[in-house]
C-alpha cells in the first residue's frame, strides 16, 4: 500500500516515464516503504526530496554503429542514465542485452542509487547499457562494438564524474576493450574511470567474486538469525553468469548444496550436486550454453528446457540472472517445498506478488538493492586502490567485502525494526538507503 501523500509522485512518474514497466515496478516498491519515513519527517515530502530522486539527473541516449564480420553496417542504440550523484560519481554497471530500453536502464539507475547508498561509501548511482546482443559475436565484433559505444559514452565519463562497471553481457573481456578505447580518446591512463578491470590495468581483487560471493555472504548472515546456515542445504541459483557462478562458489565452501542452475534457455538439476568446475568450464571457457552440461556430466544429471527453475525442491532459493524471473507462481511452488531463505544476487529478480507471498509465509527474503551491492561496493574498493595506486591481496579485498556486507545486513534489519516491520529487509533497504541519499542532496541544496 502507498501513503496516500506519495501516491501522487508515483502517478507522476508514471505519466512522465510512459511505458516504462520496470522503472514503474521500482519505484512503487520504494513508495510502498517511504510512508513511515514521512510521517516521522514531513520535511522529506514538504521538500520534494522523493520526486527529485525519482527523475534522473541526466539521460543520454545515442546512436552506436558498427560494422559487423562480413562488412554489414549494423545500428545498436546506446544509454546511459546519470540518476544521482549526491553522495559521489555516478556509478552503475553497462548491460549489453536486446532487451535493454530506457525503461530497464531507469529502473537499474534507481535500484542502483539506493544500493549504493546502503553500502555506505562515496558514490552516486547510474546505468547504461545497450540493446546489442554479444552472444554469437566475434570477438572482432565484440570489440568493434565496444570502441563504437565508447566513442560517444567517453565525453561524459570520468573518475570523478561517472564510472561504470559490468552487467548482464558485460564482462572483462568487453571492460577491456572500453577502457582501451577511453585511453585512446582522452591520452589518459585514468584507471579509476572504468571498474572490473583486468588486475594488469588495475582491476581488483575479488571484484568478480565480488557479487555473488556477497549474496552469499548476506544471506548466510540472514540464516544466522534464525540458528541456521548453508550447512547441508539445497540450494537452486539461477543463471550461469558472473553472479550465478560466484554465489554457487561461496554456497558450497559454506557447505551448502548445489541442486539446480540455468542459463536463457533451460536449467540443469544434477542428483550429485551441480559441479561447478563443469559448469565454468562451459560459460567461462567455452562461452558455451547449459544444454552441454548434461552430456560432459553424464549420469545423475538433467536438462529441462521448458518449465521453471523454481519447481525444483530446495532451503534457500538465490535468483541470480534477470529481472522478473520468479513470479508469483513460482514462489507458491518455492514455499510448497519448504523453501527458507531467498536471496537476490540479480536486481529485482521477483515480482512484486511473489516478494508478498514470502514475506507473508515468513520466508526471510533479501531484496537486490541489499544482497547484491557487493558487487559495486568491491568496485569502489577498486576506485580506492586506482586512486592509491594500490593492489590489495584477494584475502584482504574479501574480508573488507564480508565486513560491508555484515554492515548492510545490520543496517537494513536495525532501520526495519526501527520502523516497526522486524525482519522486513525490503522496507529496511528502502528507508536506509533512502535517507541517506535524501540527507546528502537536501545538503547540497535545490540543484
Ligand atoms: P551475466 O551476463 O554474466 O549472466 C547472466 C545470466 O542470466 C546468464 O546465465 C544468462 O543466460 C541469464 N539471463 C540473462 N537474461 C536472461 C533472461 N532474460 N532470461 C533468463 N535468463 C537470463 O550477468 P551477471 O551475472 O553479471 O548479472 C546477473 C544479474 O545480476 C543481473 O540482474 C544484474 O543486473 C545483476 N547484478 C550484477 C552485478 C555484477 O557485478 N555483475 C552486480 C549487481 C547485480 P544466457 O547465458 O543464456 O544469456
Amino acid at each position: 500500500m502507498i501513503d496516500e501523500k506519495l501516491q501522487p509522485i508515483l502517478n507522476e512518474v508514471m505519466n512522465r516515464n510512459a511505458g516504462e514497466q520496470e522503472f514503474h515496478q521500482a519505484v512503487k516498491e520504494v513508495l510502498e516503504s517511504l510512508g513511515r519515513v514521512i510521517a516521522k519527517r514531513p520535511y522529506y515530502a514538504d521538500n520534494a526530496l522523493i520526486e527529485r530522486l525519482c527523475e534522473p539527473e541526466r539521460q543520454i541516449i545515442f546512436r552506436v554503429p558498427w560494422i559487423d564480420d562480413n562488412g554489414q553496417v549494423q545500428i545498436n542504440r546506446g544509454f546511459r542514465v546519470q540518476f544521482n550523484s549526491a553522495l559521489g560519481p555516478y556509478k552503475g554497471g553497462i548491460r549489453f542485452h536486446p532487451s535493454v530500453n530506457v525503461g530497464i536502464i531507469k529502473f537499474l539507475g534507481f535500484e542502483q542509487t539506493f544500493k549504493n547508498a546502503l553500502t555506505g561509501m562515496p558514490i552516486g548511482g547510474g546505468k547504461g547499457g545497450s540493446d546489442f546482443n554479444p552472444r554469437g559475436r566475434s570477438d572482432r565484433e565484440v570489440m568493434r562494438f565496444c570502441q563504437s559505444f565508447m566513442s560517444e559514452l567517453h565525453r561524459h565519463l570520468g573518475e570523478y564524474t561517472d564510472v561504470p562497471a559490468g552487467d548482464i553481457g558485460v564482462g572483462g573481456r568487453e571492460i577491456g576493450y572500453m577502457f582501451g578505447q577511453y585511453k585512446r580518446l582522452t591520452n589518459k591512463y585514468e584507471a579509476g574511470v572504468l571498474t572490473g578491470k583486468a588486475l594488469f590495468h588495475g582491476g581488483s581483487r575479488a571484484r568478480r567474486e565480488a557479487t555473488g560471493y556477497g549474496a552469499t555472504y548476506f544471506v548466510e548472515r540472514m540464516l544466522a538469525t534464525r540458528g541456521e546456515t548453508f550447512e547441508g542445504k539445497r540450494t537452486v541459483v539461477s543463471g550461469s553468469g558472473n553472479v550465478a557462478i560466484y554465489t554457487m562458489e561461496k554456497v558450497l565452501e559454506f557447505g551448502g548444496i548445489i541442486a539446480a542452475c540455468s542459463d536463457s534457455n533451460g536449467y540443469v538439476v544434477d542428483d550429485n550436486g551441480i559441479d561447478l568446475d563443469l559448469v565454468k568450464e562451459i560459460k567461462e571457457v567455452r562461452r558455451g550454453r547449459l544444454s552441454e552440461y548434461v552430456k560432459l556430466r553424464g549420469a545423475g544429471a538433467h536438462y529441462i528446457e521448458d518449465g521453471s527453475i523454481w519447481d525444483v525442491p530446495c532451503a534457500v532459493a538465490m535468483p541470480s540472472a534477470t529481472q522478473n524471473e520468479l513470479t508469483g507462481r513460482d514462489a507458491k511452488r518455492l514455499i510448497t517445498n519448504g523453501v527458507m531463505a531467498v536471496g537476490e544476487g540479480a536486481n529485482m529478480p521477483s515480482t512484486p506478488d511473489a516478494v508478498k507471498l514470502f514475506q507473508d509465509a515468513g520466508v526471510l527474503f533479501a531484496p537486490g538493492k541489499a544482497a547484491n551491492a557487493g558487487g559495486v561496493a568491491t568496485s569502489a574498493l577498486e576506485m580506492q586502490q586506482n586512486a592509491s595506486r594500490d593492489s590489495w591481496t584477494f584475502e584482504k579485498t574479501e574480508t573488507r567485502l564480508a565486513e560491508i556486507m555484515r554492515d548492510i545486513h545490520d543496517r537494513c534489519a536495525e532501520t526495519a525494526d526501527e520502523y516497526g516491520a522486524p525482519g522486513d529487509y525490503v522496507l529496511g533497504a528502502n528507508i536506509a538507503g533512502f535517507v541517506r541519499v535524501a540527507e546528502a542532496m537536501d545538503a547540497l541544496g535545490v540543484i
